[in-house]
């Protein structure tokens, strides 16, 4: 940020800006445009429609991602009528906060809440290096993988860009990230791991990364966002290409008859057809490894035999393997597999040359650890929804 972006406004500008809104009244508080997750070309083309030049568009842009305004009252590089008309005709949201709850590992988790009701989880893992978020997509998922408490939920809806880069702002509200590009971030890394197939909702998705990856915003690189997907093969290509995030598989198996219990999308997309969209993704190389999860289940995919089919499985692709203890949740029908048992399976994918870090289980005792999260919002029946228009 320059000093130039915090002068203070020329008489003739102001002059102009307030002509560029003296034809319009202040809208309705509920037709005002959220200005978050409004892409930086549309914020411009929306200040344009306005009658106001790029460089406000690109002023307000920083004062939102950059500073984390929530309103238009203190951004003293406008003049106070021009704030005051910004405010009558855009708004800046966050969602709510419904819950959070504090694990006694640091683990945060927020439950929260949109405009319409629904909710979804956000998580936060503090380590010595690093902050991760772990954001949502999706409220529920259309997916079923059996291990899942999140797949036991039905899909309600997708999030939307606002909503997904919603969780982001508001995990800086509460880490105190603003100013963003401080030297003590806590939150250096965001996962694409919390509720929902990131994959299945792609354009909200990748429209919210590229405004968490803007320089004067946010500003998170590429690098530091990992986007997991259980194996929606056919948008891969388009992942890496589009946004060009990391990227993370949730494989969990090595035969397609257990993955297609533990993951039935497999059915769609096999092993073999999901390794070879791997192998062909745009950027992968040795400095930019895909990550394989597989959650470790006793007595379904931990034995030696399947460790040994993994590493012969991804022979070639330039991947780590993470394995992930499962995490129970109420009416799971899973056990977790010992220490010895994950132990071997690791020390096997070791020596066949793959890192093979054991996901440290965070945030367990506020259910906020991988595949334990799920909201209560739930898709109304179609007789439900009958009721109500009747009312
Ligand atoms: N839908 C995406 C991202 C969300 S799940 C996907 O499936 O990849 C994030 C990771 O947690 C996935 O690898 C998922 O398989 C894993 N996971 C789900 N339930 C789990 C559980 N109970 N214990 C451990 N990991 C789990
Ligand atoms: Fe959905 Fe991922 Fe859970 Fe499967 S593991 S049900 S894709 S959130």
């Amino acid at each position: 940020m320059t000093q130039a972006d915090i002068t203070t406004v020329s008489a003739e500008q102001a002059a102009a800006d307030l002509r560029a809104f003296a034809a319009r009244g202040p809208m309705p508080a509920e037709s005002r445009i959220d200005l978050v997750g409004v892409e930086r070309e549309a914020m411009v083309a929306l200040f344009a429609e306005a009658g106001l030049p790029k460089f406000r568009a690109n002023q307000v842009w920083q004062w939102i991602y950059h500073k984390g305004a929530i309103g238009f009252d203190g951004m003293t590089n406008l003049a106070k009528p021009l704030r005051q008309q910004l405010a009558e005709r855009f708004r800046i949201s966050r969602p709510a906060i419904a819950t959070r709850q504090d694990s006694i590992d640091g683990t945060i988790k927020w439950l929260l809440r949109f405009a319409d009701g629904n909710e979804a989880e956000m998580v936060f893992i503090p380590e010595e290096d690093r902050g991760t978020l772990c954001i949502s997509s999706q409220v529920g998922c259309t997916l079923t993988c059996s291990f899942c408490h999140t797949g036991t939920q039905r899909l309600v809806r997708n999030l939307t860009t606002a909503e997904i880069v919603g969780q982001v702002m508001l995990a800086l509200d509460e880490l105190g990230g603003f100013p963003t590009g401080g030297f003590n971030r806590r939150l250096t890394n965001i996962v694409l791991m919390g509720m929902g197939e990131p994959l299945y909702n792609f354009e909200n998705v990748a429209s919210a990364l590229r405004i968490v990856m803007d320089n004067e915003g946010v500003a998170l690189s590429r690098r530091r966002i990992t986007l997991s997907t259980s194996g929606v093969v056919p948008m891969m290509e388009r992942c890496g290409e589009e946004i060009g995030v990391n990227l993370a598989i949730s494989l969990h198996a090595t035969t397609d008859d257990t993955r297609d219990i533990l993951v039935p999308i497999n059915k769609k997309w096999p092993i073999q057809t999901l390794l070879d969209a791997c192998r062909a993704y745009p950027g992968v190389n040795n400095a930019r490894r895909i990550t394989f999860e597989y959650v470790m289940l006793e007595g379904i995919n931990d034995s030696l035999e399947d460790a040994k089919r993994l590493v012969s499985l991804i022979r070639g692709i330039p991947a780590k393997i993470n394995l992930i203890p499962f995490n129970p949740w109420p009416g799971s029908n899973y056990v977790c597999s010992n220490d010895e048992h994950i132990e071997r399976f690791a020390q096997v994918v070791l020596k066949a040359g793959y890192a093979s870090p054991v996901r440290r289980p965070r945030g367990r005792d506020i259910f906020a650890a991988c595949g334990q999260l799920k909201s209560e919002s739930r898709r109304q029946t179609r007789r439900e929804l009958r009721a109500e228009a009747a009312e």
